[in-house]
């Protein structure tokens, strides 16, 4: 009878977390602090599965490819001012990535921020997330918890996915209310990422558009891979006949060893085709803008392109057919227009590429087979191409620059959504923070293949790696430097160039510090051996492959976009 007249009460701690599991999300990637820690906490006790970093920016990453890998906005918590910053960087690399993540951060006391009195970690982290992301909430209500949620992960999903920042003040956590008013005020996100069909008349004029083309091509972007149309984009390729070509996080889409993969006659398809499909990509830097060189003589392409954002068409070049729409509502248009009679592409064309193809593949062959020790690229990828072949189901992860470039061609993908490297921005310091999620989400052995530069910004996290005892194999491609191991100081000063690090680094040893598997490797077969040994058990693995530290070029592929003086004083 007590019980009965007693009012059970919630609060706001409470109700962020029945918000999330409402939503079926079950996982937050953080670091715990004020005004956070009991959140984690007790969301950990709430049944949430609670993946503590070291560093914000890595949880952000880790939510960010949780969002790609799943369609639902990976969950980043961080304590306000610094811990938001360093989250913050992740928010924004998802935004301009197109992963749905919310980042929630605890802040200051809104009184004493506005009036700039000088709070602990004082910040307006409202304000300056704003322009970072799709959307930015903040909250002063235990009431208003459930719809914020709700709206954050319509923005996170629907439309282009992106970031969206939620700010909750550290008073808002222990606010106390009903707690029935407060199941009540939850909402569940009813078809949060809506179908959008595209319009009978652009689906028309698209296919009017494909039909006359002499030299066809399809690029799949990451949009493709998001969206997880898989068998309607393979349908798409294999009824058209039309050669194609993977955006990078795309591979494996369809495998890379299909019959139509242009992968290896890139440059050729590019240049020499009349009509490109584009789908889920953007003509970004990636694809030098829709023109210049790369895409042969001026006016000498019509572009179709699919995209859920209305804004993307036109962006760089002349959009002649815009399909707008999620890309299983307009394959599928497409597919229905089409209606199973479709020409196939003109030999000449396809045979064309064919021959690229084979001339490329054969050239790259025995570059492959390296047995040198130290290794260069082509030896130590061989090994891992061959890896991935045997185990396709792997994630891999891929960040660096010579070590990224290289790999990207060299590594086959087989699967969808198995490939997680460095995106849009072209970044390093994603690869711990996407292997925890990648292994998290997926329970699938991750493979990530990381340059020693790259690694280091995110190396501390492999003590999060052996903590949570996650099936992550990390191999280092130690060429002793950024892009090369040999840089000297010109001024012949005591300190080295600024591009060199510690001469023959054991990070296998970092692995070891942590109950990891440390493994020092110096030939393609000690290399494989390592990695096959790290995937069956599923071991937390560090493999210190050490490269020629005169292999690797500047910049790796884009050295045309680091500018270099032409005036060196002698
Ligand atoms: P890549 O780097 O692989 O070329 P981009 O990130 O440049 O890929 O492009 C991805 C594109 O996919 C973005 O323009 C985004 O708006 C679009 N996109 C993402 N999800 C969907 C979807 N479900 N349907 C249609 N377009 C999508
Ligand atoms: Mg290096």
């Amino acid at each position: 009878a007590e019980a009965d007249t007693q009012r059970e009460l919630t609060d706001g701690f409470h109700l962020v977390i029945d918000a999330l599991k409402l939503n079926d999300i079950n996982t937050i990637y953080g670091v715990p602090g004020i005004p956070i820690t009991d959140l984690g906490r007790l969301a950990q006790a709430e049944g949430m599965r609670v993946i503590s970093f070291r560093h914000e920016q890595h949880a952000g990453n880790a939510a960010a490819i949780a969002g790609f890998l799943t369609k639902k906005p990976g969950i980043c918590l961080t304590v306000s001012a610094p811990g938001f910053l360093n989250g913050l960087t992740a928010l924004a690399n998802a935004t301009t990535n197109c992963f749905p993540m919310i980042l929630i951060s605890g802040s200051s006391e809104r009184e004493i921020v506005d009036l700039q009195q000088g709070d602990y970690e004082e910040m307006d982290q409202l304000a300056i997330a704003k322009p970072l992301c799709k959307a930015a909430f903040r909250v002063l209500h235990a009431a208003d918890i459930g719809i914020a949620v709700a709206r954050a992960i319509r923005a996170a999903v629907s439309g282009r996915p992106g970031g969206v920042y939620l700010d909750l003040p550290a008073k808002l956590f222990s606010q106390v209310m009903d707690a029935q008013a407060g199941a009540n005020s939850l909402v569940k996100v009813i078809d949060p990422a809506p179908a959008q069909i595209p319009a009978p008349a652009a689906v028309k004029r698209a296919l009017e558009v494909l039909k006359s083309a002499k030299r066809p091509l399809i690029i799949l972007g990451k949009g493709a891979a998001y969206a997880q149309a898989d068998d309607a984009v393979r349908a798409l390729v294999e009824q058209s006949g039309i050669p194609y070509v993977p955006m990078s996080m795309a591979k494996g889409l369809l495998p890379d060893t299909h019959p139509q993969s242009a992968g290896a006659a890139r440059s050729l398809v590019l240049k020499d085709a009349d009509v490109v499909l584009l789908v889920g990509a953007r003509l970004n830097w990636l694809l030098s803008h829709g023109k210049g060189k790369t895409w042969g003589a001026p006016g000498s392409k019509k572009f179709i392109q699919i995209d859920i954002e209305p804004k993307e068409m036109d962006s760089n070049v002349e959009i002649v057919a815009p399909l707008v729409g999620d890309i299983g509502s307009c394959i599928t248009a497409l597919l229905d227009g089409m209606d199973g009679k479709w020409p196939t592409p003109p030999a000449e064309w396809t045979d064309t590429i064919k021959a690229r193809k084979e001339a490329n593949l054969a050239k790259m062959a025995p570059k492959l087979m390296s047995n040198a020790s130290p290794m260069n690229f082509h030896g130590a990828l061989g090994a891992l191409r061959t890896v991935i072949k045997e185990r396709p189901d792997a994630i891999l992860v891929n960040e660096g620059a010579n070590t990224l470039d290289l790999a990207r061609g060299i590594i086959d993908m087989y699967q969808p959504r198995k490939r997680l490297d460095v995106g849009t921005w072209g970044i390093m310091g994603i690869g711990m923070g996407f292997a925890v999620a990648a292994a998290v989400e997926t329970g699938k052995p991750v493979l990530a293949v990381e340059g020693d530069s790259a690694f280091g910004f995110s190396g501390m996290e492999v003590e999060t790696i052996c903590r949570y005892n996650l099936p992550v194999c990390i191999v280092v491609f130690n060429n002793n430097g950024i892009y090369r191991g040999t840089d000297v100081n010109s001024s012949g000063g005591a300190d080295v160039a600024p591009t060199v690090f510690v001469k023959d680094s054991r990070y296998d040893k970092m692995m070891e510090a942590f109950g990891g598997v440390g493994v020092h490797v110096t030939t393609p077969d000690e290399l494989s051996r390592a990695v096959n040994e790290a995937m069956d058990s599923g071991r937390p693995t560090l493999i210190n492959a050490v490269i020629d530290p005169e292999a690797g070029s500047e910049s790796g592929n884009i050295g045309s976009l680091n500018p270099q003086s032409s005036i060196r004083k002698k």
